[in-house]
């Protein structure tokens, strides 16, 4: 785990927390082995990340039922760290999560030249579960670092419960996942408008 990385790493720790049966109504997406598996390839495997393309998809096939129950209480810690986003929260709890990592290291950068980039590689025989522990922890702490605790944040839909790290540079970020959420709002908006025209107030000019 580059320690650079630290965007990627909030965007993995982003998705991870909205998987939850709270925030999908009751609809839990990683509800077995497999899903974790697909988690994983989809959110895990890009090049220049964890072990390389494939590793943490491949780690993910080894894991069974013990390995999925730790990834949702890591899940429920990581949502708890969002909700709770005071400074010294985040640096202890993001240091807990970085617990299956060995010490810092170098590792050849993106383009294998000369560059070395800081590094935190996993433990000897790390499950799935430590390995998204790790790449969290970084997540969190590389934010707080860089980015301030600010960033952490609940989704801005009235009707989503979901929560995440806001890496974009402005810092504008609204949505948990901006596709649905942002879409889900302006649909709810939408309808609102069309099923109650508002009604006339007192102060109200004439209309142009
Ligand atoms: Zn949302």
């Amino acid at each position: 785990m580059a320690l650079d990385d630290y965007v990627w790493a909030a965007g993995v720790a982003t998705e991870l927390v909205n998987t939850t049966a709270e925030v999908w109504r009751g609809d839990d997406r990683l509800p077995d082995p497999a899903a974790l598996v697909a988690f994983a390839k989809l959110h895990g495997d890009g090049p220049g990340h964890e072990g390389g393309p494939g590793a943490l998809s491949a780690l993910a096939r080894r894991g069974g039922a013990a390995e999925l129950r730790a990834v949702h209480a890591l899940r429920t810690a990581v949502r708890d760290l969002i909700d709770h986003p005071e400074r010294e929260r985040l640096v202890a709890g993001g240091t807990a999560l970085t617990s299956p990592a060995r010490g810092a290291t170098l590792v050849p950068g993106p383009a294998h030249g000369n560059r070395a980039r800081w590094a935190v590689p996993l433990r000897e025989g790390a499950t799935i579960a430590d390995a998204l522990s790790l790449i969290c922890g970084i997540g969190v702490l590389g934010v707080v670092h860089t980015l301030g605790e600010r960033r952490f944040r609940s989704c801005g839909a009235p009707t989503c419960k979901g929560a995440f790290i806001d890496t974009t540079r402005p810092g504008s970020r609204r949505y948990c996942m901006p596709g649905l959420c942002g879409n889900r709002l302006n649909v709810a908006n939408h309808r609102a408008r069309r099923a109650a025209p508002r009604a006339p107030r007192p102060g109200d000019g004439p209309e142009p």
